[in-house]
């Protein structure tokens, strides 16, 4: 088989770089392991017409133009704005906090005590960490801002982050502890910084066709690229798959922290107040999702029967996030030498950069990569 470039895995990075080769009139191969395209952002119309996330909701958030209008070419998307609820002594309460939740979770004379302290100190509509706000409360002497600090650690921060992680209280990362944000305003929008948010108008499976809908892209699926990479030639190689893998595991496999979805079907029509829920300190699962709720016109055809997906962290599905180490960083600059010293490899996307990034981030850079 011939090819002018060879890309490895049909996920969002091996997407992106395939439309852009092809656009410009390039000859490409994509060579996928899995029976779909699309990598974890995959979605599917399941035999009841539900549509499923396989891997986890995703949902599209951005505030990069540039990322925004490259989209939009392939897909016209709704004004999903995604408000998040966490399941906290019992109640549903909007995630960020903010002047909403504290108003649910304390009773009126503190919450009202906390918004006037807080608004002396920051703008309406500003964002804040907990380490900003223990740092004033210090500086301050405000013991209401400490109980405050204390409370969004406590129940929604560190419980969730050793439950995903599977780590202890004492291993949790003081710097990225302090950047849990707290929204000085009533916005309860999980990304109210984020100007473009959406869900594909129709699906994303559907829009990945759409960007590949070349005749110079050819796709393989089912296929694992170490079995016939060597009946392959090519001229320019593009990796999205893992990066230890490629060098077959000489320095060792690169950890991933794992996680189940579990689908259920449930005969209510509503499952859940909320679209999205996190459990940071009940139950085994982190979080629920009731994908219908992502498309309301979805809701009137089934009336009386629901499918919600519960992540359980730690259990085999998917190679889900990167784990911090300093094992992990080691044995990735390794491969990242070798991975250098190669003159017509290229390395990208989460997998082979062994790096978390979300939708618009792995897109940008594919496009700043082909620039
Ligand atoms: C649970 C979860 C929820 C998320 N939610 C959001 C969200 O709400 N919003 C957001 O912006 N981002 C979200 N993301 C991030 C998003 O999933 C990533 O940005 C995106 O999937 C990265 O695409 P990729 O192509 O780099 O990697 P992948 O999607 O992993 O694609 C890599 C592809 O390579 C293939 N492959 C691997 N090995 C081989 C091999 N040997 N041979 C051939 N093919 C191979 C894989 O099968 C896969 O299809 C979420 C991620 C997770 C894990």
């Amino acid at each position: 088989m011939k090819t002018q470039y060879l890309i490895i895995g049909a996920g969002l990075s091996g997407i992106v770089l395939a439309q852009q080769l092809a656009e410009q009139g390039k000859e490409v191969l994509i060579v996928e392991k899995r029976n779909h395209i699309g990598g974890n952002c995959y979605d599917y119309y399941d035999e009841n017409g539900f549509l499923i996330h396989q891997y986890g909701p995703h949902i599209f958030h951005t505030d990069m133009k540039e990322v925004w209008q490259y989209i939009q070419r392939f897909s016209e998307f709704t004004n999903f704005q995604l408000r998040l609820k966490g399941f906290l002594d019992g109640q549903l309460l909007p995630i960020p906090f903010n002047f909403t939740t504290m108003y649910l979770a304390f009773p009126p004379y503190l919450a009202q005590q906390l918004e006037e302290t807080l608004l002396t100190y920051y703008p309406y509509n500003s964002k804040i960490s907990i380490g900003e706000l223990r740092e004033k409360a210090e500086q301050e002497q405000k013991k209401a801002l400490s109980f405050l600090a204390d409370y969004i650690f406590e129940k929604i921060f560190k419980q969730y982050t050793m439950k995903q992680r599977g780590i202890s209280a004492e291993e949790i990362n003081p710097e990225v502890m302090k950047r849990v944000p707290i929204l000085i305003s009533r916005d309860d929008r999980y990304f109210p910084h984020h100007q473009y948010q959406g869900m594909p108008a129709k699906w994303y499976t559907k829009m990945f066709e759409k960007m590949l809908d070349y005749p110079n892209i050819k796709l393989l699926l089912n296929m694992d690229y170490k079995i016939m990479i060597n009946d392959i030639i090519y001229h320019q190689l593009f990796i999205t798959s893992p990066i230890d893998e490629y060098f077959d595991y000489k320095y060792g496999k690169l950890e991933y922290r794992k996680t189940l979805f579990h689908l259920e079907t449930h005969n209510v029509q509503s499952f859940q107040d909320n679209i999205v829920v996190n459990y940071p300190n009940d139950y085994e699962w982190t979080r629920i999702t009731e994908m219908k709720k992502f498309y309301p016109q979805s809701l009137t055809y089934h009336i009386d029967r629901t499918v919600i997906c519960k992540e359980f962290p730690g259990q085999w599905d998917i190679e889900a996030y990167p784990v911090e180490s300093s094992e992990n960083k080691k044995m990735l600059e390794l491969y990242q030498a070798d991975a250098q010293a190669l003159k017509n490899v290229h390395f990208l996307g989460r997998l082979a950069n062994y790096r978390y990034r979300d939708m618009d981030k792995t897109i940008k850079n594919v496009l700043d990569f082909i620039k």
